[in-house]
């Protein structure tokens, strides 16, 4: 058996296709500058309409949203600065394919340096792109994956954006690849299309030749390759039980977040950007608890986004949410998340330093700029407002002040503004936790950033995998510190949610039940499973086991309180 990493959910039992790509090979040879230009110019075009074709074939298969890849490739392609990089190479004596890969490395090596999940992606982008290029320059053929016709388990080095696209559901029972992270935007499409995918199974390609019997288990990351009559038995139930399970759940769609003995909490989705509002309603939703609004920065390149361009992505996530409530936090950079056009000065702990609302009140004109996007797209549903990193009663009073403020302006402009928005707060750094009932007085609402209070709580950087371990969200320690702003929360009547992933960590959800969270917010893809937990507990019930699990010594005993609960 081999191990990989686990995506997404499901079993798959096939035979194996071992997409094999095209080796490049750059040569040195002599140039002829007008020829190698032609050559270039024709590739382009042939990689524009070979992009514009999978994208077309992908339409079938794909939602609007994991579209969205093939436009980003596109831009990428006909890019002129790129376009013009390879041409000025080529004019200085380069082939055509030197040039191509040269400048293609440089800038893949560019994005690759930032620390940040979303800028490797753009690197993996450069890279799907620059392939077909090259491939098309040197005139190598891409395998086809849209011309299999029968069902088999794709095994293959990297699966590109538009080889996950080309995949036919029908016949693509799963996929197995050498590399490639949880975030690899091909491990995003995977749980998108419901398809099983192991990735980073080193090894794997290796082991296997088309043809053989392989097995994949998503959810355990794990991969047997033909495998004996009991395994095949062993997984053949498994996969049953995830087809039950998951038809299972579509039952709850519409259904009511309510315990046993009837108190209702809110089950609701973290989004990065207004494409995700279909995954959001196809997973019974009750609204948005974080809106990210960072990925409306980080997805532009060479300037801030404008109020306008803000307020139609605000408006349009309000409209689509049909009255519920839409959590966007204000613009939450610096620490891991960098912007190509504004520069931060260097830092020893860039988490500990310029970042969020620290920097949003110092640069009031960015702020601002968003604040007022955000006021305008409250005439078009439930807004709610939330700043992250917030650290004092001063800070918070200070940003509302903005809100009101640019509020009064707007209003004065003759623009229309809700009269009902909450305006309320991340609670992410401890100190903000001990003093919640006091920042009660002045919040409408908190939600609990577990992702930042538990690395501040324990002192465990949370990129640094060597102190992963210190990443302890039923940590005795953290359970108080939660309930002391749940408790701090309803000392003024507010209501408290929770955004970080202990939102929507099964094992924390009993005990969250127990200490009174009202609202969990969670990727759209774990609403349904967290609401099938909720219904089969009862809220009183939970209350001892917070009330014990908070007088635990170690995670470990936690752990062992909410199994015993869990498999009841
Ligand atoms: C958090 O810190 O828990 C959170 C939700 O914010 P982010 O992960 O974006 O820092
Ligand atoms: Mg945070």
């Amino acid at each position: 058996m081999l191990k990989g990493i686990a995506t997404s959910s499901g079993v798959a039992i096939g035979k194996v296709f071992k997409l094999q790509q095209p080796v490049v090979e750059i040569k040195e040879k002599e140039v002829n500058v007008d020829e190698e230009v032609k050559v270039f110019s024709d590739a382009l075009a042939k990689t524009v309409s070979d992009i514009e074709k999978i994208k077309e074939r992908a339409s079938t298969n794909l939602k609007e949203e994991e579209l969205a890849v093939f436009d980003a490739h596109l831009m990428m392609a006909q890019d002129p600065e790129y376009n013009d990089q390879i041409i000025n190479m080529i004019k200085d004596g380069n082939s055509a394919e030197k040039a191509t890969k040269a400048v293609s490395d440089q800038m893949v090596t560019m994005f690759e340096s930032l620390e940040d999940a979303y800028f490797k992606e753009r690197a993996a982008d450069i890279k799907d792109v620059s392939f077909r290029l090259l491939c098309n320059i040197l005139g190598l053929t891409i395998p086809d994956l849209t011309a299999i016709d029968e069902e088999v388990v794709i095994v293959a080095e990297e699966m590109t954006p538009s080889d996950t696209a080309q995949l036919n559901k029908k016949y693509a029972l799963g996929f197995v690849t050498e590399i490639g992270g949880k975030t690899s935007h091909a491990a995003i499409m995977a749980v998108s299309l419901g398809i099983p995918a192991v990735v980073g199974c080193t090894g794997v390609l290796a082991a296997c030749k088309s043809g053989d019997t392989i097995i994949l288990d998503a959810k355990q990351g794990e991969v047997i390759i033909n495998p004996n009559e009991e395994e095949i038995k062993e997984y053949t139930a498994r996969r049953e039980a995830f087809l039950e399970e998951k038809q299972a759940l579509q039952a709850l769609l519409n259904e009511k977040s309510i315990s046993l003995d009837g108190h209702q909490v809110e089950l609701v989705a973290n989004i990065g950007n207004p494409k995700d509002m279909d995954n959001v309603i196809a997973n019974g939703a009750e609204g948005v608890g974080l809106f990210r609004s960072e990925f409306l920065y980080m997805d532009k390149t060479d300037a801030f986004p404008t109020e306008d361009e803000q307020f139609e992505a605000y408006k349009e996530v309000l409209e689509r949410a049909e009255g519920k409530r839409i959590v966007v936090r204000t613009l939450d950079i610096g620490g891991d998340k960098k912007l190509p056009y504004f520069t931060f000065d260097p830092e020893m702990n860039p988490f500990l330093g310029y970042r969020a609302i620290r920097l949003c009140l110092d640069r009031k004109d960015i702020f601002r700029t968003q604040v007022r996007a955000l006021l305008r797209a409250s005439a078009y549903g439930k807004l709610a407002i939330m700043f992250p990193m917030i650290a004092t009663v001063n800070e918070f009073v200070e940003a509302k002040g903005v809100v009101l403020e640019e509020k009064e302006n707007l209003l004065k402009e003759g623009q229309k503004v809700s009269d009902d928005i909450e305006i309320g707060m991340m609670v992410e750094i401890p100190a903000s936790a001990v003093l919640a009932d006091e920042f009660a007085k002045y919040a409408d609402f908190f939600s609990i950033g577990t992702n930042d209070l538990i690395q501040y709580s324990m002192a465990a950087d949370r990129m640094s995998e060597k102190v992963a371990y210190l990443y302890q969200p039923l940590n005795p320690a953290i359970l108080r510190l939660v309930k002391m702003t749940i408790d701090g929360a309803h000392s003024q009547g507010k209501w408290c949610g929770m955004c970080g992933e202990m939102g929507g960590d099964p094992n924390a959800a009993p005990v969250l039940l127990g200490l009174g969270l009202d609202e969990f917010s969670m990727s759209a893809s774990k609403i349904l499973p967290t609401r099938k937990i909720i219904r089969s507990l009862n809220k009183k019930d939970m209350e001892d086991l917070a009330n014990k699990a908070i007088k635990c010594h170690t995670e470990q005993e936690v752990l062992e309180l909410v199994q015993k609960v869990l498999h009841n």
